[in-house]
């Protein structure tokens, strides 16, 4: 599904046949979790293949490195570039880019000395679908930002994501809502969460959860189109008396929420604002508004 005979990756400092690369058995990252990665996207536009933020998803890769304490050298620029040199050498436009930067050899609990970038490509397919989401409260809470740096894209964060996910996908839902250690609405196991409830719509704030880019740019749609929106704490309570409400993420792009556990949200998809910044969304990406802007 990731790759086949011809697929190409680059692998320290180099660009390889994914199925000739090879990563040590004692590299940190495989023992204890302690690498950190990205999810990009990229979208053939009328100009060719274009990375979707690209400088925003290499800064928080980058940041994730630097709280890590993990050795990573490339600048944003060197970064962005490699990536579309993959993409070509692929011959990619729609793709899913795996950025994951793998840390030394080191059995102990401190940082290992030196690190690997790893970038895998992807032809990409839906996750999430066009449909509305059942999504189920899971019993796992979201990590206490004391405990980890919860805005870093830590490897090892993921086992939170994957127990939740497991979950409520064993009991015939499609994705996990967790809520943080509070008490309140987090986030989905991969995407941040938003509910609009009489005209207005509110997404917990940051603190607890991803600093989605995918949140931030539907904050910025959200001001351009006049909606107000409150970054504020809710309940699961609160949520469940809610008009409507859907998820963000680069993987989801825009996608709205049928039910969450019983509760099924009143409002057709159509009629709510998420469905206008799903639409949005999409033209934003595929590079479509600003040439209607130019025109
Ligand atoms: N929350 C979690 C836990 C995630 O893993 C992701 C995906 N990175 C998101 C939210 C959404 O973030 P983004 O919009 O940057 O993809």
């Amino acid at each position: 599904m990731y790759y086949d005979e011809n697929t190409v990756i680059f692998y320290n400092g180099e660009f390889v046949k994914a199925t000739e690369a090879k990563v040590s058995l004692y590299s940190q990252t495989l023992h204890y979790g302690n690498g950190v990665f990205e999810g990009i996207r990229s979208y053939e536009t009328s100009e060719g293949a274009k990375i979707f933020k690209a400088k925003e998803h290499y800064e928080r890769l980058k940041f994730g490195a630097e709280v890590m304490n993990i050795d990573f050298d490339y600048s944003v620029a060197q970064l962005t570039e490699l990536t579309y040199e993959l993409l070509e050498r692929n011959g990619l436009k729609d793709a899913y880019i795996r950025p994951l930067v793998v840390t030394g050899e080191n059995m102990g609990v401190f940082s290992a000395e030196g690190s690997d970038l790893i970038i895998q490509c992807w032809q990409w397919g839906k996750l999430m679908g066009e449909r509305l989401l059942r999504v189920k409260t899971s019993r796992f809470q979201r990590p206490n930002p004391n405990a980890c740096f919860v805005e870093a894209k830590v490897t090892g964060h993921y086992i939170n994501s994957i127990l939740a996910s497991n979950e409520v996908k064993r009991a015939g839902y499609d994705e996990a809502l967790l809520l943080d250690m509070n008490g309140h609405v987090a986030e989905c196991s991969g995407a941040n969460i938003f509910m609009e409830k009489d005209g207005c719509l509110y997404t917990p704030p940051k603190g607890h959860i991803m600093a989605g880019i995918t949140r931030a740019t539907v904050l910025e749609l959200c001001e351009e189109l006049g909606f107000e929106v409150k970054e504020q704490h809710f309940t699961l309570a609160d949520l469940k008396s809610a008009d409507s409400a859907f998820f963000t993420g680069t993987a989801a792009e825009v996608i709205g929420l049928q039910s969450i556990d019983e509760y099924e949200f009143p409002m057709e998809w159509k009629s709510s604002k998420g469905n206008q910044l799903m639409k949005l969304y999409k033209q934003e990406v595929l590079g479509l508004r600003k040439k209607q802007t130019v025109l």
